[in-house]
């Protein structure tokens, strides 16, 4: 093996890998000049200082508050009592504080260990494909058990609703990444779990769906027969490939109907966003231990804007207390451009209209986005605390075709190794984008990118894009338009 390794790279190429001291990464991160096994004691002992004690709630230090999610049927702002039917109490405190910092509790931080702190990866070969003299960093959060960063906020919910008694969880996915993250996070603390998949994703990856049942979860293709939410699209357009939206609708009728299951929801809420500041935290401690500068860009896709947050906004507090200046770049995909081209309204998290209204840049409630690749991106709406931050003018945004995403996948894959889910393609476009403007104007940026999944149950798609079979999806006006329509006027 070593020799073809040598071969291959060549006996200097691997010294200076291996020696190189710059490009050492704290415990915790990929280290690469001790030993594997001092790696791996160096790991027993020091990941556990690594992984941060408390949760960081970015509202604290926002100059302007965001502004309060809606009662569906009153309009008038939300108490803590109205969001009992799907979520156990500390949650909603979560959901509502002001707080800055929020203890993780002991039996997750335990939990967390089997992954975290998650290695931050210098893409030197990359950088030198590109003949960038930019240097860009991935945060990687596919070591997780379900493989992408859901399983941050999974585990503290499914932990926060055990503790509280709840017998069992329901939820929906779109690419089978959150459905696998809470079925994983339920079986260990023995909540039954049952997930609503969206039926392009249900047909198209039989193995997410294996992988959830291996967990002990139950699986309905949404829309499905099982809720009256489902039945009503079905009795409209009996061969809907169904939406994120729908299948929200599904799993929130079922919690609110049932008095001993709550319900979970994978992004978009502000404690989902909280959970996943884990990520970023080991960043900055990464980068620090490092030596190595302050990032000048940040960039992650963006769904519902759980992994683009759980990065950026420690990376942001750092930046409004006058610590470091990098810009933030929201990436999404062309066919679904919420923060690009969504209004900033009041909208519904769902189809039809049962979650509370939450003021967000959205397509509408209604918008069912073509089936591209990246399923998890397909969502009508964003983070509300995003879309906030993103009127702040803290943040950009841009919108990528999936081709310039995979075409960018491959040229990661092949000089990192990691196949990547189809979400992050986004942000690794966006990031050889940058890199190739470093190129030109001789700027040696730093650049921070979220890789948030590994890709080993989306082979398909690359399949399709290998045979040359993919095409750029875009929205059409008219639908668009009709959808935007329907927004709620508050
Ligand atoms: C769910 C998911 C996304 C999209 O959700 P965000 O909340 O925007 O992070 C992106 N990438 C992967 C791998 C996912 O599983």
């Amino acid at each position: 093996m070593d020799t073809a390794y040598y071969t291959a790279a060549g006996p200097e190429q691997r010294a200076s890998l291996l020696c190189a001291p710059k490009h050492r990464v704290a415990a915790g991160g990929r280290t690469r000049s001790p030993s594997f096994a001092a790696r791996a004691s160096l790991k027993s002992s020091g990941a556990r200082a690594s992984i941060p004690k408390q949760w960081y709630n970015l509202v604290a230090d926002l100059p302007v508050k965001p502004p309060p999610q809606l009662h569906p049927q009153t309009h008038q702002p939300l108490v803590p009592s109205d969001l009992s039917p799907l979520f156990p109490d500390e949650l909603i405190r979560q959901e509502l504080t002001e707080e800055r910092f929020v203890d993780i509790p002991e039996e997750v931080i335990d939990v967390y260990e089997l992954w975290r702190p998650t290695p931050l990866i210098r893409a030197k070969r990359l950088e030198k494909l590109l003949g960038t003299p930019a240097k860009i960093y991935y945060k990687y959060e596919g070591t997780s058990p379900a493989g992408s960063h859901k399983a941050n906020t999974a585990v503290p919910q499914a932990w926060y609703n055990a503790a509280a008694g709840v017998r069992s969880v329901v939820t929906e996915t779109g690419a089978g990444q959150w459905g696998s993250a809470l079925s994983f996070a339920s079986s260990l603390f023995g909540l039954n779990c049952e997930v609503w998949q969206v039926r392009a994703s249900f047909d198209q990856k039989p193995y997410r769906r294996l992988m959830m049942e291996t967990w002990g979860a139950t699986v309905h293709p949404s829309p499905s027969e099982a809720t009256a939410a489902g039945r009503a699209i079905l009795a409209a357009d009996p061969s809907s490939p169904g939406s994120l939206g729908m299948a929200i609708s599904e799993a929130v009728e079922v919690a609110a109907t049932s008095a001993d299951t709550k319900y979970c929801l994978g992004s978009v809420l502000n404690h989902v966003l909280l959970h996943q500041t884990v990520i970023g935290e080991e960043c900055l401690e990464q980068l620090a231990a490092l030596g190595e500068a302050p990032p000048d860009v940040v960039i992650g896709c963006t769904g519902g804007g759980s992994n683009f947050g759980g990065l950026a906004f420690p990376f942001i507090r750092e930046k409004l207390a006058g610590r470091m200046s990098p810009e933030f770049r929201a990436v999404e995909p062309a066919a679904c451009p919420t923060l690009t081209k969504g209004v900033y309204a009041y909208d519904f998290g769902d189809t039809a209209g049962l979650t509370p209204l939450m003021k967000m840049h959205t397509l509408g409630h209604g918008f069912v986005p073509d089936p591209i690749h990246a399923g998890g991106l397909r969502y009508h709406g964003m983070a509300p605390l995003i879309s906030h931050v993103y009127e702040l003018g803290f943040m950009e945004a841009i919108a990528i075709q999936q081709t310039e995403c995979f075409q960018a996948a491959l040229q990661f894959a092949r000089t990192e190794g990691i196949i990547p889910a189809p979400e992050p393609t986004h942000a690794i476009a966006a990031a050889i984008r940058e890199a190739l403007e470093c190129k030109k104007t001789g700027e040696e940026k730093i650049i921070l990118m979220a890789m948030c999944g590994h890709g080993h149950f989306d082979l398909a798609s690359y399949e399709m894009y290998l045979r040359g079979d993919m095409v750029d999806l875009s929205h059409p006006a008219e639908k668009l338009e009709a959808s935007l329509a329907a927004v709620p006027k508050i």
